[in-house]
């Protein structure tokens, strides 16, 4: 199993970083591993922590309609460039915490996304540079407000929610470039989204690139790759489950604000 990266608060309310063990211990880390955080002597026990969302941004960038048929579900041309987006770092939540349904919408869709961390300053850089600024991956749920996507003719308001970015569990350094990326809802066998992550129209490294050409992506910052086809509705006591092959699940439920 590929080296599964964490933070975690412990029953004192101190967030680390660290190495989750196959025990589920986590070693602990002095520093962020993108800012070469190192093994420390201390470990923490399964009983004594919490997992928080991997890492801590200072901005989230997403982008839309980065596969063909998503684009065409939506009724839309795939862009001919990226179209992006920031989400606030206050909608993060980790994974198995809740998704608040705010009371302004009707119609609140799962979106299962693979995200990419960033592990150094990155500015004005050309796709081959920001392969390497690409720290590690994890999963997003890029949790939206459609009725209000629609209303508000700008996104701000559907995507900024708090709770609307389920992040984590954890960071893997690499990913098999054809990995699978599924949604599930309860108890349901059949994913509800299903594609390839090569099937990205804009592939990670010109996503980054391009970001970096408007504004400076920072160490722990997060980009959205946007989500394939079979978007859907959310209801108040759902369970909504994003896989991608390599990296695990991220899992959340709905309940209402
Ligand atoms: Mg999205």
């Amino acid at each position: 199993m590929a080296q599964r990266y964490v933070r975690v608060q412990n029953q004192e309310g101190i967030i680390y970083y660290g190495l989750l063990q196959i025990s589920l211990d986590v070693q602990v880390l002095d520093a962020p591993p993108w800012l070469q955080g190192q093994p420390t002597d201390l470990n923490l026990e399964p009983d004594s922590y919490q997992i928080l969302a991997p890492c801590s941004p200072s901005k989230i960038v997403a982008v839309g309609k980065n596969y063909a048929d998503h684009a065409a579900e939506m009724g839309t041309d795939v862009p001919s460039e990226p179209l992006i987006f920031i989400k606030p770092p206050t909608s993060i939540i980790a994974s198995e915490t809740e998704i608040k349904y705010p009371p302004q919408s009707q119609r609140v869709d799962y979106e299962g996304e693979l995200a990419l961390v960033i592990g150094d300053r990155t500015s004005d850089c050309t796709p081959e540079e920001a392969h390497s600024k690409i720290w590690g991956y994890t999963i997003a749920n890029d949790v939206t407000a459609r009725d209000l996507q629609k209303r508000d003719g700008q996104w701000t308001r559907a995507k900024g929610f708090d709770t609307f970015c389920p992040l984590g569990p954890w960071i893997v350094r690499e990913l098999n470039p054809g990995a699978r990326l599924q949604t599930f809802l309860n108890e349901d066998a059949l994913p509800v989204q299903s594609a390839c992550i090569d099937q990205m129209v804009f592939p990670p490294d010109f996503l980054v690139s391009y970001i970096s050409q408007v504004m400076t992506l920072q160490p722990g910052d997060v980009v959205l790759t946007g989500t394939p086809f079979g978007v859907g509705q959310l209801h108040v006591g759902d369970r909504v489950r994003v896989e991608i092959e390599g990296i695990g699940r991220l899992e959340n439920t709905v309940t209402k604000r």
